[in-house]
């Protein structure tokens, strides 16, 4: 019988980027270098072996900067899986790359397809560029009549909630943005000093949550992860199904297949999950990731938090 589900990253040039930001993962680990490519042949050879196990395969275009691969290649791989509906490609970019020969390849697999631009705000040093470098990217896009999320990374730098705010303002009334997905910054060697813990990650969350209601702009743009909280849609780091990392593949050039990008080091002890009662809300995190001292203590405020608004 075959399994629900199957999230793929494949790091289509290694972690090969045109930027260097600092607080990047795959760079921490294997450097910004050229690994070479991975082979279209290769991809589709692959999926027809899982598509044989799984009713849906998500294919997530990565990096390293995944439009550092060739167009041409890039434009057999979208068209072969153009009309499938069981297996869905997304992107996830810096978008400096993006220009009139990306959109359309990318429009022609899909004339809804939505680009995953990697963004914080104004204020963060830890990214290789401003926002401005972004906005005729965002122009061409939005043109196009092609979507935008942006990925978010909440650090020291930018956690100062008056300049979030605007910074929100800035993408729904300046680029029109559909999705914003904000994330707490994940400890590596290089950003000690970025770091913010669990508590102060939530505090965050709480109080642009409260604006996002207070001010109706849900009606404008959809922020993750508050959606998927009310919602019950837990990703991986609030899932507490403990098999969550299976459903997760990497592929590095030429062809290595691994689990998580996020798997290494050891893996969080959850013992002390199982009779707490709100682990089918928090999940344990992510299990891979070294959890702060704030950490327990701030997972029951989120969830308090949610609750009450369920409540309401
Ligand atoms: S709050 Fe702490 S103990 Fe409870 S499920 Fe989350 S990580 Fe585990
Ligand atoms: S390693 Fe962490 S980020 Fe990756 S699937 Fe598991 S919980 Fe999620």
């Amino acid at each position: 019988m075959k399994q629900n589900f199957i999230s793929i990253n494949l790091k289509l040039v290694g972690s090969l980027c045109n930027l260097n930001c600092k607080y990047c993962y795959e760079h921490e680990q294997y450097g910004n270098r050229n690994t070479g490519f991975i082979s279209v042949d290769d991809i589709i050879n692959y999926i027809n072996f899982l598509r044989n196990q799984y009713k849906y395969i998500k294919i997530i275009l990565h990096g390293g900067e995944p439009l550092l691969y060739p167009k041409d290649k890039m434009n057999r791989l979208l068209q072969y899986y153009k009309n499938e509906s069981n297996i869905h490609i997304a992107i996830q970019t810096n978008g400096l790359l993006i220009d009139q020969e990306w959109i359309d390849i990318f429009k022609n697999y899909s004339n809804d397809f939505l680009f995953s631009i990697s963004l914080d705000s104004k204020d963060s040093l830890l990214r290789d560029f401003k926002t401005d470098k972004l906005s005729q990217k965002f122009k061409l896009i939005k043109d196009n009549n092609l979507k935008i999320g942006i990925v978010s990374v909440i650090s020291k730098e930018n956690i100062d909630t008056t300049k979030y705010k605007k910074f929100i303002h800035m993408l729904i009334n300046k680029f029109q943005i559909n999705f914003l997905t904000i994330n707490k910054i994940r400890f590596n060697n290089q950003i000690k000093d970025s770091f913010i813990n669990e508590l102060e990650y939530t505090n965050f969350l709480i109080d642009i949550f409260n604006y996002w209601i207070e001010k109706k702009l849900y009606n404008q743009l959809k922020i993750n992860p508050f959606l998927d909280l009310m919602q019950n849609k837990n990703s991986c780091i609030f899932n507490s199904n403990l098999q969550k990392c299976n459903s997760f593949i990497t592929i590095y050039p030429p062809f290595n297949i691994k689990g998580c990008d996020h798997q290494k080091g050891q893996t969080n002890n959850l013992s002390k999950c199982l009779g707490c009662h709100i682990f089918d809300f928090c999940g344990g995190g992510c299990i891979y990731e070294i959890q702060d001292e704030t950490f327990c203590d701030a997972r029951f405020k989120l969830f308090n938090y949610i609750q009450s608004l369920k409540n309401e």
